[in-house]
């Protein structure tokens, strides 16, 4: 063998001692029954018994094959076949009978016999038939091994392994691809791939991926999302606590690698790795090589616009002292002051796209200071109480005083929390509840921020850490790219959890690093 790969180890590294069972109530017969095959099988182990009943005790020891005399005192040999070999299912039986006729050799054959021999046999015959039916029971062991084996690796790989039949019926779903579909292998049987679990945007290529393997019976690869079932474990019993605590549907990225069954038609194996992480990381990338291609000039470019917008603020605001000053009616007056306010605002926008975009762009080190983050989320709740009262927002702070020390930039990880809190009560216009958790998880300490506003819808939520990504007329859409900058540089993880009409979970850890 050139290649360097392991060698496999055959099914059964060592053979078990081969064991016939001779059944014959002429105990003459028995005994040169025995004697033929102990001297053409060498080690092969032997047991005798002289009536059905005894067969039946004897075989439950264990035996491959048995030979049997058709005629015994309590019973045909026909009718023994199927009791031994249910004892023994691996196991074959070999008919001895005096007459030779057709139908008798079918009839035995039809029972499920492996072979029918004539008691004048002569002893290489019988020794051929025997080792013929031993032959047959390993492999029928071994194939049952490697089945297994298969099973088995099957079942624990941390790929997902689906076969389909009919256009994308699902024929088989080891438990990796179950557990991201949330379901189980046995719930998942004969449900719709496509329509259970591949989001709508990727039917098409999945279906051209299926149509080639099956109609040039070659590999195809495809990369799809591939969702957790809605409702899957609501449909399960009631959203009670422990159902709750999982998070809500997630989309993953899987990298599907189809090839057609040899043996059935229209049957394909798909096996899919989840490359969610990595096309996260790499857009990650992007993102970041975006954001300093912009670097240096971009940077001095918005230090330049500060000073202007400045002056321009401050003649705003003579503007508007001036305009009191002037002769006109109150309609005029008004209508002037409403356009200066409106240039107000728009300047206030600018100020803050500035500031934001220069904390994003800018390279700074982060200072390392315990941060006690519930005290830190008390103050952001006590600084944004008026705005949240204002919105008819209920705040709800679970933050426990002890513990929750984490090393790292008091003033950054505020940033965090008042970006995320603003988020929160800007997505509830309606009112609603505001609820910020701080918890203690292992080495991290986890924050949450949760709201009762419209949620995000799921083709959205890929979208919302990107700079500039908005949906808010006057927004900016810095401020979650801020939060994952700063999360980022302190070794921590932000994620978000959302479905449209459900509000919006913000989790955030952040490593203690003591
Ligand atoms: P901005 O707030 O300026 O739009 P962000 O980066 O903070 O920028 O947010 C980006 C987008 O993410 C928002 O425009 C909004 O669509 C969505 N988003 C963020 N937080 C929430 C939330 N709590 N509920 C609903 N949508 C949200």
């Amino acid at each position: 063998m050139t290649s360097s790969s392991p060698p496999i180890p055959p099914a059964r590294s060592s053979t078990p001692r081969r064991r016939v069972l001779i059944v014959d109530d002429n105990t003459e017969l028995g005994d040169t029954l025995r004697a033929v095959v102990a001297s053409g099988i060498p080690g092969i182990a032997i047991e005798t018994a002289e009536s059905g009943a005894a067969a039946l005790v004897k075989a439950k020891k264990g035996f491959d094959v048995a030979i049997v005399d058709v005629k015994l005192p309590d019973v045909s040999g026909i009718d023994l076949i199927t009791p031994l070999r249910a004892v023994s299912p691996f196991s074959e039986v070999l008919l001895l009978t005096g007459f030779a006729s057709v139908d008798a050799a079918i009839g035995a054959l039809r029972s499920g016999a492996f072979a029918f021999v004539l008691k004048s046999f002569r002893p290489e015959e019988l020794i051929s038939i025997v080792e013929q039916a031993l032959t047959k029971v390993e492999l029928k062991h071994e194939r049952d091994e490697l089945e297994r084996r298969y099973r088995d690796l099957v079942e624990v790989t941390d790929v997902l392994v689906v076969a389909l039949t009919g256009p994308d019926e699902v024929a088989l779903m080891n438990r990796k691809a179950a557990s991201l579909a949330g379901t189980t292998s046995d719930q998942a049987l004969g449900r719709s791939l496509l329509e259970s679990w591949i989001p709508p945007e990727d039917h098409a290529a999945m279906r051209a991926a299926l149509a080639t393997t099956r109609a040039q019976g070659r590999t195809a690869e495809v990369e799809t999302g591939f969702v957790e079932a809605r409702g899957a474990r609501a449909g399960e019993g009631a959203r009670d606590e422990a159902s709750s605590a999982h998070p809500p549907a997630r989309a993953k990225r899987i990298r599907w690698h189809l090839s057609p069954s040899r043996e059935s038609g229209d049957l394909v194996y798909g096996i899919g790795i989840d490359v969610t992480e990595r096309r996260a990381l790499e857009k990650r990338a992007a993102d970041a090589e975006a954001l300093s291609a912009m670097g240096e000039l971009a940077m001095n470019l918005a230090h330049e616009i500060r000073n202007p917008l400045n002056a321009a603020v401050l003649q705003l605001h003579l503007l508007t002292r001036n305009l009191d000053r002037i002769e006109a009616d109150d309609a005029t007056r008004g209508a002037l002051k409403d356009r200066t306010r409106i240039v107000g605002d728009e300047i206030g926008r600018l100020n803050r796209l500035l500031t934001e975009f220069l904390e994003l762009a800018r390279p700074r080190g982060i200072a390392r200071e315990p941060v006690h983050l519930p005290r830190l989320a008390d103050e952001v709740l006590d600084l944004e109480e008026e705005s949240a009262k204002g919105r008819g927002v209920t705040i709800v702070r679970d933050l426990p005083e002890d513990g929750c020390v984490a090393i790292g930039d008091r003033e950054k990880l505020k940033q965090v929390t008042i970006n995320l809190v603003v988020n929160a009560l800007e997505a509830m216009k309606q009112g609603g509840t505001l609820t910020v958790r701080v918890r203690p998880d292992h080495e991290r300490v986890r924050m949450t921020v949760e709201d009762t506003g419209p949620g995000i819808a799921s083709e959205l939520l890929p979208n919302v850490f990107d700079p500039f990504f908005t949906t808010k007329e006057a927004g900016t859409g810095l401020g979650l790219s801020i939060v994952r900058k700063i999360v980022d540089q302190h070794g921590g993880d932000v994620e978000i959890e959302s479905e449209r009409g459900q509000g919006a979970k913000v989790l955030v850890s952040i490593p203690i690093g003591r």
